[in-house]
């Protein structure tokens, strides 16, 4: 699917908010004392909600449990929007530390979200946009543009009705557009950040209980997510923090219909009954979320505990269901199902040379990945996480790689830990090491061989020194005019990556033309291509029409797996559809470490797996 010429579209505040959403608002809205608005066309009742809000605590894991529920729901046909509500006042996750936030999750049309939405898409094996996903900065952001814009007439902008009204408007219009080909959603899962009694997300709680309010009975369905503690003191679960956050949430004005009681062990019926009769909720809809071994087993848990069938009830939507495609779906799962939990008789030791090796979710999207190659490949990946500040030296790199069958080097900004990523990547080209360079690790790609083949020892990336006589990598022309923004002046999103006939990479992606997901500031710069092409460093993965270089690889003769993107190909990992490159390193790896082990068994599982991938994709 070729999209616009956006080719170094970079983002700007006004960019990022919908321009069809303040124009969604009535002048009329504006005198009723019930602030109220609805998008032009929308119909009560067609669109149900679900909402989830944690108590307690907060870690629940709400993304998961709502993105399960979710994937339940559209197993059986039906079409479901999530959104993430955060209530922050950033506008978006462009600028948040991943060491503090986890990583950014950027999204086909270049939203920086948070990484909940990552789980999201992989469990729903959908892909999202800037309409699921909303921060208290954007909500405030709409209403004073409107207030400047004078659209309130001369009355005063409160939080209640405006900032609710502001709320409810946008899920309103995300049931109408949420659903394929933005048609309308039959079901919007709303996550509410942080827990109830939080000062910042009050405003959100209070807005969908006037949603249930309005949109009438079998409307909305409140899920509580609720914690019950185990003090090894004790030996026995706990009701009473559970019962304490469910009053909490009650106090908003919200009943629950549906609790949800994450633990560590399988709530115990007595615990269950007690958190039903303090907050009338029955007991059958009251389940135990208790630890599973793999998220990928919360569906099938939740399914057998019947939470989907209550809340088809509880919505009114048996109607709705595709009995066949929900057969369908459910085979696919578990054949899904049971290559996770086969055996797996092959051990690698892959590492990612990043520089927040203490925090995995700061790399989340990679860890996924290479979990899903994982379970295609039938492999135990052990990732060992390593921070690259550390190394200074070849000898340095050469003892902490010891036993590591592959190296991925990861995206990143900023000077730390970038000579230790170069020498990383000169071990992984020299030893033929299987590598994968993400991003910063394709731009590190790009002058490790510069200074190394091309023998041009000052070659750099203007990032880290702007003089560099040899600037490899160099901002994008667009980012030259914006200087000084930032998070306002990235090349952000999807774009499509031309692939070079009989590539190594087309190998992998078995297509000539795909589409991956950017996050950049610099990139090749053009007038060193020839003399990189010409000393072995292929470019086969370009920008269609213009010179961006976005793959590059060393050919099968000199390296059996030396590949970089200038994209994230880990955001677009499917646990059915492992991402290519991440399956080509894998497979790489696996293949160094068990050369006498069936290689060509394992081979020709991963070019299955790739076919398969390719098909779906
Ligand atoms: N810092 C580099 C750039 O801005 C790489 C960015 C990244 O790895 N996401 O181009």
């Amino acid at each position: 699917m070729p999209s616009k010429d956006n080719s170094h579209q970079t983002s700007s505040l006004n960019q990022q908010k919908d321009s069809n959403f303040l124009s969604q608002f009535s002048a009329s809205d504006e005198q009723k004392e019930w602030f109220s608005p609805t998008p032009k066309g929308y119909q009560k009742g067609r669109t149900k909600f679900v909402v989830v809000i944690g108590t307690v605590m907060s870690g629940l894991g709400k993304g998961i449990f709502s993105s399960s529920l979710a994937k339940l729901l559209k197993d059986k046909g039906l079409a479901v929007a999530p959104i993430k509500m955060e209530g922050y006042l950033n506008i978006d996750s462009g600028t948040l530390n991943p060491f503090r936030h986890g990583e950014v999750f950027v999204l086909e049309d270049g939203l920086e979200t948070d990484m909940d939405l990552g789980t999201y898409e992989r469990i729903l094996e959908q892909n999202l946009s800037r309409r699921n996903f909303v921060t208290a900065g954007q909500i405030y952001g709409d209403i004073l543009d409107r207030e400047r814009r004078g659209d309130f007439l001369g009355r005063d902008v409160q939080m209640i009705p405006h900032v609710t009204g502001t709320v409810k408007m946008h899920l309103r219009q995300l049931a109408m557009t949420g659903g394929p080909n933005g048609g309308p959603a039959d079901v919007v899962f709303v996550e509410v950040g942080g827990t109830a009694g939080d000062y910042e997300n009050g405003f959100y709680i209070e807005a969908l209980r006037e949603l249930a309010f309005e949109e009438g009975p079998e409307s909305t369905c409140f899920v509580a997510l609720t914690y019950i503690l185990e003090p090894a003191t004790l030996g026995e679960q706990k009701s009473k923090a559970a019962q304490l956050g469910i009053k909490r949430l009650m106090e908003c004005g919200v009943q629950p219909q549906v609790i949800a009681c994450r633990a560590t062990n399988p709530v115990t019926e007595k615990v269950m009954q007690k958190i039903g009769m303090f907050s009338n909720v029955p007991l059958n809809r009251i389940f135990s979320m208790h630890d599973r071994e793999s998220i990928y087993f919360i569906p099938d848990a939740m399914r057998e505990a019947g939470l989907d069938r209550e809340i088809l009830s509880l919505l009114q939507l048996h109607n709705r269901v595709n009995a066949g495609k929900e057969d369908q779906s459910r085979r696919k799962w578990s054949e899904f199902s049971s290559r996770l939990v086969a055996p797996r008789s092959r051990r690698v030791t892959i590492g990612v040379m990043g520089k927040y090796a203490s925090l995995r979710d700061a790399y989340a999207s990679i860890d996924k990945a290479v979990e899903h190659c994982g379970i295609w490949l039938n492999a135990s990946i052990d990732l060992k996480w390593m921070d690259t500040s550390t190394l200074e030296s070849k000898a340095d790199v050469a003892a902490v790689l010891q036993g590591v069958d592959g190296i991925i080097v990861p995206g990143g900004f900023g000077q730390r830990g970038v000579e230790g990523k170069i020498l990383c990547v000169e071990y992984a080209r020299t030893t033929r090491l299987p590598f994968l360079g993400i991003c910063l690790g394709f731009q590190m790609a790009v002058i490790e061989f510069a200074r190394n083949v091309l023998g041009l020892a000052n070659a750099n990336s203007t990032e880290f020194d702007p003089k560099t006589a040899h600037a490899f990598i160099s901002e994008l022309p667009d980012q030259k005019k914006l200087e000084g923004i930032v998070g306002a002046s990235m090349r952000l999103g999807a774009q499509d990556v031309a692939i070079e006939p009989g590539s190594f990479a087309e190998h992998l992606y078995k297509a000539r033309m795909v589409r991956e997901r950017f996050r950049h500031r610099y990139e090749v710069e053009p007038q060193y291509i020839d003399a990189l092409s010409k000393a072995g460093l292929h470019f086969s993965g370009r920008h269609p029409k213009h010179p961006i270089m976005q793959v590059l690889e060393l050919s099968a003769s000199e390296h059996p797996c030396f590949v970089a993107a200038q994209f994230h190909p880990e955001l677009t990992s499917r646990p059915t559809m492992p991402q290519p490159l991440f399956m080509g390193l894998i497979a790489a790896a696996l293949i160094r470490k068990h050369p006498q082990a069936a290689a060509d068994e394992l081979i020709s599982r991963w070019l299955n797996a790739s076919a398969a991938t390719a098909a779906a994709r």
